[in-house]
């Protein structure tokens, strides 16, 4: 059952006008994803994060890190799983600048389901909350992780919340709390591509140019599109943080070395974005922190 308690106006053909109405529900956890993102309070990348306190500075099990192959534990690890990875998302999807990336809270699917994964070292089944980005600008790299010393374009996040805990607040106070997917993209001089899921959202970054601003998805999109064409059987696994604060210790990371290929037109298109002082959104990554005594695990095919 929905309700729609809420219009949007949208635009069409600069002539015409069409209302979109949002679902009770995904607004509010749309209100509630800001929530939890303004309660770490004010933050920016002047310094790549290296000004950030709290656990930020005295966390041992920090994130971002130089995922190292050679360094990395291959032990025997079962595949991710990916439940209603393939069900089309109930629409319209918001994405919103706040002012730090790129945010989308992820709804249910049209069917009534969460888009969630386990397997692997998975301490559970974790749903699939929301998807944000990090990048770079003309001369700089925008990944978080490093692969083997190499830091890609843009990096993907994919946050997924254990189902045994109710809110992202709980689940950040608990080391099994949350699971997070990266992707790596690499910036390649192709005009289109195929990857129609994120096509859908990179289209639209021109309308949230402007901190707190949001924008519409309309159409069939899967979170499992998200992925485009990339191999998910090898990953980088490890026990890590958010790499915004808090920098809560809640994150088991999950990295995928398999690099999806997308167009620098489109990802040039992240780098228009503002923040709340008006300065441009760039270079949101934060620096590389030491992996300290813990173990990197690494799963092949
Ligand atoms: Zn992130």
């Amino acid at each position: 059952m929905f309700f729609f308690s809420f219009w949007w106006l949208l635009a069409v053909c600069g002539c015409t006008f069409a209302y979109i109405e949002i679902p009770e529900a995904y607004l509010a956890a749309i209100r509630q994803d800001r929530a939890d993102d303004q309660s770490a309070g004010e933050y920016n990348y002047d310094n790549q994060g290296d000004d950030w306190t709290g656990t930020c500075q005295t966390g041992e099990s920090q994130s971002p890190i130089d995922l190292i192959f050679d360094d990395a534990k291959i032990v025997s690890i079962p595949r991710l799983r990916f439940n209603y990875y393939d069900q089309p998302l109930q629409t319209p999807l918001v994405i919103v600048n706040n002012g730090h990336t790129a945010n989308m809270v992820i709804p249910l699917t049209q069917r009534g389901q969460r888009a969630s994964i386990n397997g692997s070292l998975l301490p559970g089944t974790f749903e699939a909350q929301s998807v944000h980005f990090h990048w770079g600008y003309y001369h700089t790299k925008g990944s978080e992780h490093a692969i083997n010393f190499e830091r890609y374009d843009v990096e993907m996040h994919i946050v997924h919340k254990n189902t045994i805990y109710d809110t992202m607040g709980e689940a950040t106070q608990h080391p099994d709390g949350l699971a997070v997917l990266g992707v790596m993209f690499r910036a390649v001089n192709r005009q289109s591509s195929q990857h129609y899921g994120l096509n859908k959202i990179f289209n639209q970054l021109p309308r949230i140019v402007q901190y707190n601003t949001n924008a519409t998805i309309m159409g069939r999109l899967t979170v499992g599109q998200l992925l485009g064409n990339i191999v998910t059987g090898e990953f980088f696994t490890y026990n890590g943080s958010l790499t915004t604060p808090d920098c809560a210790e809640s994150v088991t990371w999950t990295v995928f070395p398999d690099v999806l290929d997308y167009p620098y037109r489109q990802i040039a298109r992240l780098w228009n974005l503002k923040d709340s002082r008006q300065k441009p959104l760039v270079d949101n990554y934060r620096s590389l922190q030491d992996i300290n005594n813990r173990e990197v695990y690494y799963r092949t095919i």
